[in-house]
């Protein structure tokens, strides 16, 4: 069909959907294509996860609160939204970050030499970090958990009481389920390549002193989060203002069916017509959409769970509080026995996010490890929260400000098998040229990976539509 305008149809109108969309419209256009683009959201608003709600002076954020600036994907499409200026990177005082556990707050050290003297961990677990360069690789090639990884490498007292935290700060997950080949796919790397993680992390300062170039951290470790003036939900309130015509509200889809060498999407009282159908709802909901076209990617898309994460975020006068809160925020080991995952302390990461004089606490509360928290009302969630707020930082008032975001299908799990579940998906994109499964449930739980990715299907739509004109 050379010449001819393709229609594509975009279901899900979050960070993934929108950027995908408005890519495939905007490198259309610098290659001189044009396509009608329709996005399908499910919900009366747009945005997904990624939204904030400016109340009382306190910037909330429904789902991430930030990004870090190591995915160039994520800094070219703020670029090319014209948002580089409204970008608003975090407080240097957010490089102190703090740990709970044994009853304390205890403030994590950045280099080697504060590490061995802090109180961070026990001794012992401290001398079987430091043994890590001595552990042989592992020469095997079958997939492990993150758990048994950290455990291996750096020991047990690491694995439980920094790396569990650590990861259930970014995934909400539970260490001894999720696929370090899934979500920590440069650790895998640096084992393979260098025979561990302090042999990876000097032959790459020597290889950065010698080329003069940065050294990247194995996890984003220098990378550094920003957000927007008016947080994160600019990023997607901007997207959707630049897909006004395109985007249908409160029009969820519920099938996907091959028709006429196109697909056919089916919503509730209507179908429509597409050349080109981008998936960029949650894998659960994908699941659903697929289920008549291809049950084994459904069953694969569909056993990708999504735990349930809940977030309080309260304000507190800061002469209330017996912490000064001066850092990133805090992360709970699951032994402790709160609920809390972690608390971020969103004012001093980004200053102006509360009111002068107040302090506004982001605790995030369930993942993995409670998924039980989804039954909590909104009121008990809030006073799990407060009660751990007592304890951990001394408050001693009832918060002055307070707002809950519930999200009952909250962060994807990359556990055991994950890649597999994902390839099966991905068999369907090479067998049904036009579909594309995207979004956080897939190949990045970030806004950065959404962002990495919603720049693959655009490209690869535009190539394969170029070949077929
Ligand atoms: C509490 C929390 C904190 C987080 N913190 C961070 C952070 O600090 N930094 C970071 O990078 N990431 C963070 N994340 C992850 C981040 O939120 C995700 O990367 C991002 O929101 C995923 O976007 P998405 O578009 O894939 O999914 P979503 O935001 O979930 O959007 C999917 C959209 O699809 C719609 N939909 C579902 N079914 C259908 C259907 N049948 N038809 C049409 N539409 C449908 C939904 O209504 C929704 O709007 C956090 C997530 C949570 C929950």
């Amino acid at each position: 069909m050379p010449n001819s305008i393709p229609k594509i149809a975009v279901v899900g109108g979050g960070v993934a959907g929108l950027a995908t969309a408005w890519l495939m419209a905007e490198l259309g256009r610098e290659a001189g294509r044009r396509a009608e683009i329709t996005v399908f959201e499910a919900l009366p608003e747009p945005g997904g996860a990624t939204r904030t709600d400016i109340m009382e002076g306190f910037t909330c954020e429904w789902g991430p609160n930030g990004f870090l600036d190591n995915e160039p994907a994520t800094l070219d499409l703020v670029a090319r939204l014209g948002l580089t200026d409204r970008l608003v990177k975090a407080d240097e005082s957010a490089g102190r970050r703090f740990i709970y556990w044994g009853g304390k707050m205890r403030e994590l050290p950045t280099k080697p030499p504060a590490f061995l003297v802090s109180d961070i961990l026990p001794w012992p677990a401290k001398l079987r970090v430091a043994g890590e360069i001595l552990v042989p690789a592992k020469r095997n090639g079958a997939e492990e958990t993150v758990y048994s990884f950290g455990r291996r490498r750096l020991g047990r007292g690491f694995a439980d009481l920094l790396l569990d935290p650590m990861v259930s700060g970014i995934f909400a997950g539970d260490t001894r389920e999720l696929s370090l080949e899934a979500v920590f796919p440069k650790m895998v790397a640096m084992e393979r390549e260098y025979g561990g993680l302090f042999r990876a992390l000097i032959a790459k300062s020597r290889e950065a002193k010698r080329t003069g170039r940065k050294m990247g951290g194995p996890s984003g470790a220098n990378a550094v989060l920003h957000t927007f003036r008016e947080g994160m939900g600019e990023l997607t309130a901007a997207l959707a203002s630049r897909l006004a015509g395109a985007l249908r509200l409160a029009s969820p889809v519920q099938a996907l069916e091959v028709r006429d060498g196109g697909f056919l999407l089916r919503l509730e009282n209507e179908t429509v017509p597409a050349d080109a159908v981008v998936l960029a709802c949650p894998s659960w909901a994908a699941a659903e959409i697929i289920a008549g076209l291809d049950p084994d990617a459904a069953q694969a898309a569909g056993r990708i769970w999504h735990a349930p994460v809940d977030v309080v975020c309260h304000g507190h006068p800061a002469p209330n509080l017996g912490h000064d809160l001066h850092g990133f925020g805090v992360l709970v080991p699951r032994s402790e026995g709160l609920r809390a995952l972690g608390s971020l302390w969103s004012d001093s990461i980004f200053p102006g996010q509360a009111p002068a004089g107040m302090k506004l606490l982001r605790t995030i509360l369930g993942g993995a490890h409670d998924p039980a928290i989804a039954e909590l009302s909104d009121a008990e969630l809030e006073r799990t929260a407060h009660r751990n707020h007592e304890q951990m930082f001394g408050v001693r008032a009832e918060p002055a400000f307070r707002r809950v975001f519930r999200h009952p299908r909250g962060i994807a799990q990359y556990t055991l098998g994950h890649l597999g579940r994902v390839a099966q998906t991905e068999r369907l994109e090479r067998e049904l040229p036009g579909l594309y499964f995207t979004g956080a449930s897939y190949r990045g739980v970030s806004v950065n990976g959404c962002a990495k990715d919603a720049f693959r299907v655009a490209r690869a739509f535009w190539d394969q539509w170029g070949a077929r004109s």
